[in-house]
Formats: C-alpha cells, sequence, structure tokens
C-alpha cells in the first residue's frame, strides 16, 4: 500500500481527478489530501478550503485521506471536533501566530490526540506570498525542535513534520530520535540537493552503527532498533507533473542507503496505514 502523507487541494475546476489519475498512474493508492489557508497560492493556484476538500472526498472516499486545516491560534479548538464529525482523518498545520509549543495552542494538539488524529505540521522556513503579513508569518515558528514539547506531553498523538525541518535538519534529527510519535517527510528540495552520505551524517543511529559508538549497553542509543528511516513517510508536496521524479528520488535514497525492505514500506505508506488505523 503506498500511501502519499503530502498532497495539496487546489481550487482548480478538476483539479482531484486530475491528480488522483496521476497518482493511480504512479501506483499511489491513497493520499492524505490537505486543505489550506484559502487565499494563498501554490504552483499558481489557491489552496481549497475544508469544506472543498470534503467535497472531493465525499466524491473519492477510497483514495482520499482528508487532512483539514486549522489555523493555529485563530480557529476555535472546536473546529477538530467539526472536522472529525465530517470525515477528516487528520489535521494539517502552517503558519502560526506564535511557536508551534506555545502554552496557547496545546488545546488544539490535545483535542487532535483525543481523536487519534495526526497533525502534518509545515517544518522550517516558508514559502513567501503577499499575505505575510496579513498572517504575520514568521519561519522561526516553525523550528522542528518545536514539535519535541508537543510529542512529549501527547504521547499518543502522531505527529509529522514536513520537510525534515529544511533548513534546521540537526534539530529535526535529533527531534526524530528522541520521539517515537514523531514522524517526518522529505518532501521540498532536500532529496534533489542531499546524498546519501550526509543521510547517513544527519540520521546518524542504526543497531549496526550503534555498536560501534559505545560499549556501554545502557547508553540510549545503544537501543535503536531500527534504521533512522523507520519513521520517515513518503510525502510529495509537488505539482502533480513532478510526481514520478519525487517517487524516484525517495526510492533511490533507499537504494543508496540500503534500507531494509520492511522500512522502505513502512516509508512508502506503512507508517500512514499504520497511524490512521491504531
Ligand atoms: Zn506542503
Amino acid at each position: 500500500m503506498v500511501i502519499d502523507c503530502h498532497v495539496h487541494l487546489l481550487t482548480d475546476k478538476g483539479h482531484s481527478e486530475k491528480i488522483l489519475s496521476e497518482f493511480q498512474r504512479n501506483g499511489v493508492d491513497k493520499i492524505c489530501l490537505l486543505a489550506g489557508q484559502n487565499n494563498i497560492k501554490i504552483w499558481g493556484s489557491r489552496m481549497a478550503s475544508n469544506e472543498q476538500l470534503i467535497e472531493e472526498y465525499r466524491k473519492y472516499p477510497a483514495q482520499i485521506i482528508p487532512f483539514g486545516f486549522v489555523e493555529l491560534g485563530v480557529d476555535p479548538p472546536s473546529l477538530i471536533d467539526q472536522l472529525y464529525s465530517v470525515g477528516c482523518r487528520g489535521l494539517k498545520v502552517t503558519r502560526p501566530r506564535t511557536n508551534y509549543n506555545a502554552d496557547e495552542l496545546l488545546p488544539y494538539y490535545e483535542r487532535a490526540c483525543a481523536y487519534s488524529l495526526p497533525i502534518l505540521f509545515h517544518t522550517g522556513t516558508v514559502l513567501r506570498t503577499e499575505y505575510d503579513q496579513y498572517y504575520d508569518v514568521d519561519s522561526s515558528r516553525m523550528r522542528p525542535i518545536f514539535l519535541d514539547r508537543i510529542a512529549r506531553k501527547y504521547p499518543a498523538l502522531k505527529l509529522i513534520g514536513a520537510h525534515l525541518g529544511n533548513p534546521w535538519y540537526d534539530e529535526a534529527a535529533m527531534t526524530l530520535f528522541w520521539n517515537e510519535n514523531l514522524y517526518f517527510d522529505l518532501s521540498g528540495t532536500t532529496l534533489k540537493r542531499k546524498k546519501a552520505a550526509w543521510f547517513n551524517e544527519i540520521l546518524w543511529w542504526s543497531p549496526s552503527k550503534n555498536l560501534t559508538l559505545t560499549d556501554n549497553s545502557t547508553t540510549p542509543y545503544k537501543s535503536a532498533q531500527h534504521h533512522p528511516f523507520y519513521r520517515i513517510c513518503y510525502g510529495s508536496d509537488c505539482p502533480v507533473e513532478e510526481l514520478p521524479q519525487v517517487l524516484k528520488e525517495y526510492r533511490s535514497i533507499m537504494d543508496d542507503l540500503q534500507v531494509e525492505p520492511y522500512i522502505r514500506e513502512r516509508v512508502m505508506g506503512g507508517n500512514l496505514a499504520e497511524m490512521l488505523n491504531p
């Protein structure tokens, strides 16, 4: 089962039909389809609202896993109850007015946790748009380390950080290491720029390598049971025309890193299947 965890729904007429046929042609079974800030454009089109997302989901419930958009600090946390009741299976958040780990945002995470809704967080620097003043956008509020508090406070909540925190990769990697309910996707430019040696430096823990780091069996990293890609998720976040290329990038980095088959399976959809059907 191949599941893409990061696909934006745009307002263009026929957009969902266009992307669903392209995903199907490329062997992707299901997609986490995201609503967004409705006035913001990516790839020349505006992002779809929650209402539009649900409309498309009702047409294609077998392929679409709807991730509702919540504007942190602006929408009431009760929006999450509504999104859950209309079928959302996850949430997307970005461009917060405060750091992701601020006290005032905790009620959102608590509610998502109560419904077992995974949250896809944009992490790292974000696209500049004409609405940046309106939303008071500050990329530094989306540093990956801010997921650390949320992950520890709500151990049953599943968090996916998008883009491996680009450019705060070290922060993203160590936050991933310590929190087993945290996952990252590698969408954006990272897979186009970074090679296997770099991944081995950043995501350094694995059962084979850890044996050489110390003889002390009580050191926490001795207990890493799996290659770090164990909690990496395939997410494309690209214009649909680039989908074949992005799929190829995920597969070739895993070839180069000699990621074992059971972990590749988790990356390409197993992780998402598990968090959506706990
Ligand atoms: Zn995105």
